[in-house]
């Protein structure tokens, strides 16, 4: 079967976890310092700082907390995305509001958000669908006109650029994954980038569950013993053991964005023109895909996956509609015919770095033979 998704991982992060577990200390400790630090160079984000949590849920929960919301707040967000998004939302009290997506590239739709702002909307969780974040500058003038927060949910878009800077370089809060198939793996992971140094502190005690410990004294290391617990925290300290696999992932980024972006190409190139797909318009110039999504027709979609399937081609469909679960349907909302449409329509094929040049010629062949 090809895998619709999959880490690559080697020798490298092998190493790395063997010299991890020497240490014998795996919390939270000098490797997640050096990841933070590395990220932060990696994606040239100058005065904003990094902090680095056991996952990008984390990383999106503590964003919302780090906002002060009131219980019933609400948070604007896609209703196609990960669930995560939706949980970080309601794990803080607040309610997320279901937005449409524009049907071409699955982004947010500003116009359809702009029809459910109530005066409890406080903030925007625009989600940057298979790793495009979309026109950033006219996301966040469109938030500040509105008085809303932003937290982007830039779990797809590790390594993804706008306007000549990386995603995390600019904005207001945004949130990384470095779960098992992200566009770079900690095994498990995430990173919040805070828009200055004292949100970042905020983030860092809640991320402790709220312990502030006294500066270290003068020649001497910080006590573990002594410390004062200062606001409602988390549990969400990142792993010394998940930070060495990062920091060897991030040495081979820029080799796995160059492959996700040449395989995302050779996709569009094969299937561009062909009756019966939508493809989704994304500039590989600027994003790094970690997902090739494309829309199916005419009600097809079902018969392509047994298609596929039949041929050990292994696909997705990224994601359900979030406002049809259990737990959201009573969310007051007015319909999204939009994103019902497009739930029915999308379908991920594979795309990872240990897809070789033949597979993806063969799973284009497949593709073709069962539009022909
Ligand atoms: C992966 C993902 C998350 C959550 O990241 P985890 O590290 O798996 O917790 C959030 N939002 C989206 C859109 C994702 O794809």
């Amino acid at each position: 079967m090809i895998r619709v998704s999959q880490p690559v991982t080697g020798p490298e992060e092998l190493d790395a976890l063997k010299r991890g577990l020497e240490k014998a200390y795996f919390g939270h400790s000098a490797d997640v310092v050096e990841l933070e630090k590395a990220l932060a160079e990696f994606l040239g984000v100058g005065e904003r700082p990094v902090v680095c949590v056991n996952s990008g849920t984390a990383a999106l929960h503590l964003a919302l907390a780090s906002l002060d919301l009131e219980p019933g707040d609400e948070v604007l967000v896609p209703s196609l995305t990960f669930v995560a998004s939706f949980q970080a939302i309601t794990a803080v009290g607040a309610v997320p509001v279901p937005c449409e997506v524009r049907e071409t590239d699955l982004l947010l739709d500003l116009d359809d958000a702009d029809r459910r702002i109530t005066p409890r909307a406080k903030a925007v969780m625009p989600v940057h669908y298979a790793g495009n974040p979309g026109d950033l500058a006219g996301l966040h003038a469109w938030a500040a006109q509105r008085g809303l927060r932003v937290v982007e949910d830039a779990a797809h878009a590790f390594g993804s650029s706008c306007g000549g800077k990386r995603v995390g370089a600019q904005g207001d809060l945004v949130c990384f994954s470095f779960d098992s198939l992200k566009n770079i793996t900690c095994g498990e992971g995430g990173a919040l980038i805070c828009p200055d140094a004292d949100s970042a502190h905020r983030a860092g005690l809640m991320r402790g569950l709220g312990m502030e410990r006294p500066q270290a004294t003068q020649g001497g290391p910080p006590s573990r013993s002594a410390y004062d617990v200062v606001t409602q925290g988390w549990r969400f300290h990142m792993s010394n053991l998940n930070a060495l696999v990062g920091l060897e992932q991030l040495k081979k980024a820029p080799a796995f964005f160059a492959r996700r972006q040449q395989i995302a190409r050779r996709y569009d190139e094969a299937f561009s023109g062909l009756a019966g797909l939508a493809l989704l318009p994304v500039d590989y110039a600027q994003a790094v895909p970690f997902l090739y999504t494309l829309r199916v027709l005419q009600g097809r979609r079902a018969d392509m996956i047994a298609h596929l399937r039949e041929r050990e081609v292994e696909t997705a469909v990224n994601y359900p509609a979030n406002h049809q679960h259990s737990l959201y349907r009573n969310l007051a909302t007015a319909p999204l015919p939009v994103t019902e449409d497009v739930c029915g329509q999308i379908l991920s094929l594979p795309l990872h770095c240990a897809l070789s040049d033949d597979q993806v010629e063969f799973i284009i062949a497949q593709v073709r033979a069962f539009l022909a």
